[in-house]
């Protein structure tokens, strides 16, 4: 899962930054609303952390920009205290949620995990697909109710793939949403990593279609 942070005040950035990272999260940010503005745009990010106040454009006009455009991800609105008038103009301008500052990390990652659950139409913390089980908010995976522990990067890709259980998803999907724009990104890379997760999950646990993707199969379909 990849997210941006757009946030100018540097310290909050980078705490944001730091909690999503240990969190499973990519992440790439930005400090100024027009090129928060472009990476939203054309960035497939699973979701948006938008603080309002920016140099540049502010986050309403952002948001309302990137809806006017079609952009559908999900945008969590960082606010000032006791600003309610623009909590509801965010809201209305397509937030899907917001946060007051100051706020607690812990509060933020419940946001952000409930929120890309949501628009992966997923209601319950823990996803079940394939005789696996991802339990989203200690950030473990269990194969035939064992946990089976993972590494950072293996656990991203896990996490978009349950996320998307029942559907073929390509693999230029995957390395987009698995690296941030730091990450150097490789399909021979993803395919070794596919690999290393079949030995440990077992081999059936993520199908290969040819020429389309790669699928968890979802049991419920
Ligand atoms: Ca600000």
């Amino acid at each position: 899962m990849r997210v941006l942070i757009v946030e100018d005040d540097p310290r909050i950035a980078g705490d944001i930054k730091t909690a999503l990272n240990a969190a499973g999260y990519s992440c790439d940010s930005c400090a100024d609303g027009e090129d928060a503005w472009f990476r939203g745009d054309t960035e497939p990010y699973d979701l948006i952390v938008l603080d309002l106040g920016l140099p540049s454009m502010d986050g309403l006009q952002v948001l309302k920009r990137w809806r006017a455009a079609g952009r559908r991800m999900p945008v969590l609105i960082l606010t000032a205290r006791g600003a309610w008038p623009e909590r509801v103009e965010g809201i209305d301008a397509g937030a899907d949620d917001y946060l007051t500052k100051p706020f607690r990390m812990e509060e933020l990652l419940a946001r952000v995990r409930a929120l890309i659950r949501r628009s992966s139409g997923l209601a319950d913390a823990l996803i079940e697909a394939g005789g696996l089980i991802l339990d989203t908010r200690q950030m473990r995976i269990f194969a035939d109710g064992t946990p089976v522990p993972v590494s950072p990067l293996e656990y991203r890709l896990i996490s978009y793939l349950m996320h998307h259980k029942g559907r073929v998803v390509p693999a230029g999907e995957i390395i987009e949403h698995l690296y941030g724009d730091d990450d150097s990104r490789d399909a021979n890379a993803l395919e070794a990593l596919i690999m290393r997760l079949r030995k440990k999950l077992g081999a059936g646990a993520i199908e290969t279609r040819r020429g389309f993707g790669y699928l968890i199969a979802d049991d419920a379909s």
